[in-house]
């Protein structure tokens, strides 16, 4: 099972992404659709119900938008299959997705056997009862600790969810990474590394510390991500920002719902003392810009905290990731490729608090973990997953989610240093 996992993944050595398209050409449409249809037949594809169920194995279907029409459309024809059944102005990267499929290029090839595998390792991971759930925010505490949800979303748009993948959930800290990405948008490398390292602090997320510059230590713990806060559009309301970040996220996750958990950022507001202490201590070492309000930014902060997605909508924001910032669901660029860079680089040596180091190694992969129990996994150039469940270890981290993730790494290539070691 392990050489076949493997195997199967090897094309994948020199992964990349798939990137946006320009407008389509209308003569090399027709060549392209014609040999389409023709490649579909040969594999006995000899109809538009066959050439759906073909896809529907692989994880795409009506419900990806960039396939909505042209699928819906075939569903509607009648006959052998032919090229005037994909529906009027098939845009190009609807075909190039299509192309892919019938040749077998997808992203995650044997798209079944995939998830039969992965379904084995979230039964796995669920029979792991161990741990605690967060309640040092009381609004946290209600949550069902016994919950579980997976999704997967892949560069190409192929998904498969488990479990409560539909159950929304708060994102606290797993919204970090969108935080920074954001930041560095907005301000340069250079304005917010003056104010925010970028160095794993090997301390717990809300540590009371600074590194010798006086900075918080990276944008994934607490004071880091207020300090990113911080920098998104500081002359604007609280209300704006907050609101700037959310459309953010939202165009991150696809357009799948994301909204403000009001009792989750109350909680937060009323039982805030650790994260005062943190903005005392920033200010006390003049760590923030001259003249932050930083009442708003750690407001700010709080709100983008209890931003709820649920897993499906997580595993798209991963998937972005993945894909170098374009989101595989709509074909929209929403992140530079250079800051998804920055972005992964410091998921991979502090996403995961001070278990970041043992993560990268044993895993290997860029990961965002929250104290929710909200995980997102980027599998560079493959995909990527969003998985809740509350209960979390001594670290902060959700229990199942690491357990999910040891087991992936076990049977599949993806540790990002794996292909050093393939023979
Ligand atoms: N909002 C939480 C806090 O500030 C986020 C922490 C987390 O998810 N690790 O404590």
């Amino acid at each position: 099972m392990f050489r076949s996992g493997l195997s199967r993944f090897s094309r994948f050595r020199g992964r990349r992404a798939r990137f946006e398209h320009g407008p389509q050409d209308g003569a090399g449409l027709d060549t392209r659709l014609n040999a389409l249809c023709d490649e579909a037949r040969a594999m006995g594809l000899n109809t538009p119900q066959a050439l759906l169920e073909y896809l529907d194995a692989r994880g795409l279907d009506t419900a990806l938008p960039r396939l909505t029409n042209c699928l819906t459309a075939l569903s509607r024809a009648e006959g052998p299959l032919a090229p005037d059944q994909f529906g009027a102005d098939l845009p190009l990267d609807s075909l190039d997705l299509l192309e892919r499929a019938v040749g077998d290029r997808l992203a995650i090839p044997d798209f079944a056997h995939f998830c039969h595998r992965v379904s084995g390792f979230f039964s796995y991971a669920r029979d792991n009862r161990r741990g605690q759930i967060a309640d040092y925010i009381p609004e946290l505490a209600h949550q069902d600790e016994d919950g579980f949800g997976l999704a997967l979303c892949s560069i190409d748009g192929q998904r498969f969810n488990l479990g409560e993948a539909q159950t929304g959930f708060c994102l606290q800290s797993v919204v970090k990474p969108l935080n920074y990405a954001l930041a560095l948008a907005l301000n340069g490398e250079s304005l917010v590394h003056t104010h925010v390292g970028r160095e794993p602090s090997g301390r717990r997320f809300n540590e009371l510390a600074l590194d010798p510059d006086g900075r918080p230590h990276n944008p994934m713990i607490n004071a880091g991500a207020i300090m990113c806060a911080a920098l998104i559009r500081p002359a604007q309301s609280v209300e704006a920002r907050a609101e700037l970040v959310r459309r953010f996220v939202l165009s991150a996750a696809g357009g799948a719902g994301c909204t403000l958990d009001e009792a989750v950022y109350r909680s937060e507001l009323e039982t805030a003392a650790r994260n005062r202490s943190l903005v005392n201590m920033m200010d006390e070492h003049d760590a923030f810009p001259p003249g932050t309000d930083t009442k708003a930014a750690l407001d700010l902060y709080f709100r983008t905290c209890a931003l709820t997605l649920d897993c499906d909508a997580l595993s798209v924001v991963a998937a972005m990731l993945a894909n170098g910032g374009v989101c595989p669901v709509t074909g929209h660029r929403v992140i530079d490729p250079g800051i998804v860079r920055h972005t992964l680089s410091l998921m991979l040596t502090c996403g995961m608090y001070d278990y970041s180091g043992e993560f990268a190694f044993t895993v290997g992969l860029p990961a965002k973990s929250g104290v929710s129990g909200g995980l997102m996994i980027v599998i560079p150039g493959v995909g990527g997953f969003g998985l809740w469940s509350p209960r979390l270890d001594r670290q902060g981290n959700s229990v199942r989610g690491v357990e999910f993730c040891q087991r992936l790494i076990e049977d599949y290539p993806f540790h990002i240093f794996a292909g050093v070691a393939s023979e």
